[in-house]
This record gives C-alpha cells, structure tokens and sequence, in this order.
C-alpha cells in the first residue's frame, strides 16, 4: 500500500484531482493506494472552492493551509512551508501535483527538497511565454518531477526537447476523464433543470444560440488597455453571451470603469456541473482559459481563444480553436464565418487517463 499526498488549491485542480482521488477510492485501487490531500487555501471561496468538492464528490481534505499572502512570492513562500510540515510529519510515499499554479510549484518544490518522489499530471506543456506565473511553475515543477504524466504527444515531444525523457508516459487527459464522466452524471440526472441556471440567464438556451465566454488570466486582467480591449470586443458580439465571471476579472473591471452591455449576461463563476451544461449548450466557447478551451474540443465546440498563444496547439491545427488575442476584427470574422472541421482526432487519449497513471505508479518498487 502506497500512500499519496496530493497538493491542491486552485479550481482547474480541483477538476482533475476528482478523477484520481475517485479512482483511488474505488475497488479496484483502494488496496493499492491511500490518498492524504492537502489544500493549499489559493482558492478559498465557495464558488472556486467548495462547490466543486461537493458536486464532484472529492473526499474532504486531510489538511487544509490558509494563505494570507496574494503576491505570488509570499503565497508560494506559505504554501511551502506548510506543505513541508506535513511531508515532515506524515512521509508520503509519493507527493501529487497537478497542472501549473503556485500550488503546483509549491508542492514540487516541497517534495523534492525532502526527496520524496514527485508525480506530475499535465506534464509538458508548454506555451514558451516565460512571462506567464503558469509558464514558470510548469517547467520549474516538470523538472523537479520523477514521474510525469502527460496528456498528448506533444507534450513528451516538448519535455524531449529540454533533455526530459526519463519517468515519462502519455496516458491522456484526466480532463477528458472528468467531462466524459459528469456529461454521464448530467444525463443520468437530468440535473440541467436543476441547476438554477434558468433563472439566471434572461433566454431560452434551447432556442437562442449564445457565445459562452470566461476571461481570467493575468495577462488579460492585469493589463487595464488589454482588458477594456476585451470587454469592447464582447460587448460588440452580435449574439448573447453568458460569461461567468472570475472575481479578479470583475475587480479589475470595477477598478477601471468597464462594464459589459445588456446582451452580456454576466454570472457568478458557475460551479462543474453548470459550467458543462453551459458548454454543452452554447454555440461557440470564447475563452482565455486553458482547461475550458480543451472542454470545447472534447464537446465539439468552436472556440475563439483569447490569447495569442496555446498550450494545446492540436486544437488550433485541428480547426476547432481560433487564437484571436484581443483583436476585434478576428472575433468578430470567426463569429461570423464559424464552421466545424470535418474531422475531430483523440488528440486526448480515451478517457482513461486515470486509470493509466494509477497502474504506472502501482507498479513502481
Ligand atoms: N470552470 C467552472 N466554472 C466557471 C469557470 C470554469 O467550473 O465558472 C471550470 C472549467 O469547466 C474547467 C476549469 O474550471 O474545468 C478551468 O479552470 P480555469 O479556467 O480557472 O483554469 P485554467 O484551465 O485556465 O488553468
């Protein structure tokens, strides 16, 4: 029996981690495993935190740290030596980080200086925007790993390239996992009418087309002419659009005077389940987030991204995602010339990326 601590804080984490911390609890791997997870506290609010542990089942976690510090230095530096106490204290036999934020590096960081090995999920990718928090943390947390876990080809291809080629294995996307298994929820259920998402969007979704859009990463927040740029080119967006909105967006537009018009329906962020719902039935995904523009893909969706760049590049040559930055006249031709690509690749594995890493690791000495 081997048991895993698994670092967690932030929303797209709380997404994967349901696929893996479900399996591990399941028949066939409770005998293998056991699971001690630790929340950082980088998200922390209802709608970023707790819902997802509820509609996603994820069992509660063992520890929880509170991160008082929002700089990226002082939030790592917290998560780190909190992570470290209780490596000390408890001694896992492997250390579990997902994707790319301050949490992931925190975890990495905390598990390779005790020298205990470290299992990265979503290894290799990479946007080559140094620039970018996430972009740190992913190669710093790559590098530091003993096994890493990644979702496409590419992705080895990319590791291959900075001398990674030890401890690597493409065993697909846990996202893809997730959104096969809750659109299996969703239907058993049938929990689209209960969701709440009738009264909070002013249409009827079955019959009029709407563009379903997120904006949060720094990049396009933090910058005030990037971010009035991006609120301009959704406010002059034909159809309707429903945005659920990331607190640090809606700080940002309030602290620059932006706001969005009456065709913008403007929601709190949304938990999984409304959120595949609402991408389900959109007619176009226009995103700057990383994981959404690959629920797009999963779903068949077009998605306009919005950035100048992707990690997941298999989406772009593919047809199916358009980088669009923030140019208005870009959005606004791709809205309007919008066309599904004949053919739509498993560029993401077959929805058992979960059980693939499980049985990696359960066979390690
Ligand atoms: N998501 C959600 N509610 C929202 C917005 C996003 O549940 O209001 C989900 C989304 O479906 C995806 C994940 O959060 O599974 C993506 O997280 P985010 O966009 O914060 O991070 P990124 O993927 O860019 O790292």
């Amino acid at each position: 029996m081997k048991t895993i601590l698994t670092v967690i804080g932030a929303r797209p984490q709380f997404v994967k981690a349901s696929v893996i911390s479900r399996l591990i609890r399941s028949e066939s791997w409770s005998k293998h495993f056991r699971e001690l997870i630790l929340h950082t506290g980088q998200h922390y609010d209802d709608n970023l935190s707790e819902v997802f542990f509820r509609q996603m089942a994820i069992p509660r976690p063992d520890f929880q740290l509170r991160v008082t510090e929002s700089g990226h230095g002082g939030m790592t530096a917290q998560m780190l030596d909190g992570i470290e106490k209780v490596l000390l204290n408890h001694r896992p036999d492997m250390v579990l980080v997902y994707g790319d934020t301050n949490s992931t590096l925190a975890g990495a960081l905390a598990a390779a200086k005790l020298q205990i090995p470290l299992v990265h999920v979503e290894a290799g990718l990479r946007s080559y925007d140094k620039k970018m928090p996430e972009e740190q943390n992913r190669v710093l947390t790559d590098h530091l790993s003993d096994w890493l876990f990644c979702p496409t080809k590419t992705a080895v291809d990319n590791l291959a390239r900075e001398g990674l080629t030890r401890g690597i294995a493409a065993v697909g996307d846990v996202m893809l996992d997730a959104s096969l298994y809750y659109r299996h929820q969703l239907h058993l259920s049938g929990l689209a009418d209960a969701t709440g998402l009738a009264t909070l969007i002013p249409f009827n979704t079955a019959e009029t087309p709407y563009v379903l859009a997120t904006i949060h990463r720094a990049g396009n927040t933090d910058n005030p002419d990037i971010l009035a740029q991006l609120v301009h080119i959704i406010n002059n967006i034909s159809m309707d659009v429903v945005l659920p909105l990331h607190p640090r967006t809606k700080q940002k537009m309030l602290d620059n005077g932006l706001f969005f018009q009456k065709h913008v329906h403007q929601l709190e962020p949304v938990g999984y389940l409304e959120m595949l719902w609402l991408e389900m039935n959109s007619k176009v995904i226009m995103t700057d987030s990383g994981g959404v523009q690959k629920e797009a893909y999963f779903l068949q969706k077009p998605c306009i991204t919005l950035r100048e760049e992707t990690e997941w590049t298999e989406t772009v040559e593919s047809g199916w995602n358009t980088l669009a930055g923030c140019n208005k006249d870009k959005v606004l031709q791709t809205l309007e010339n919008l066309s599904l690509p004949a053919s739509h690749p498993d560029f993401y594995g077959d929805g058992k990326a979960g059980q693939k890493m499980l049985h990696i690791l359960s066979e390690l000495e």
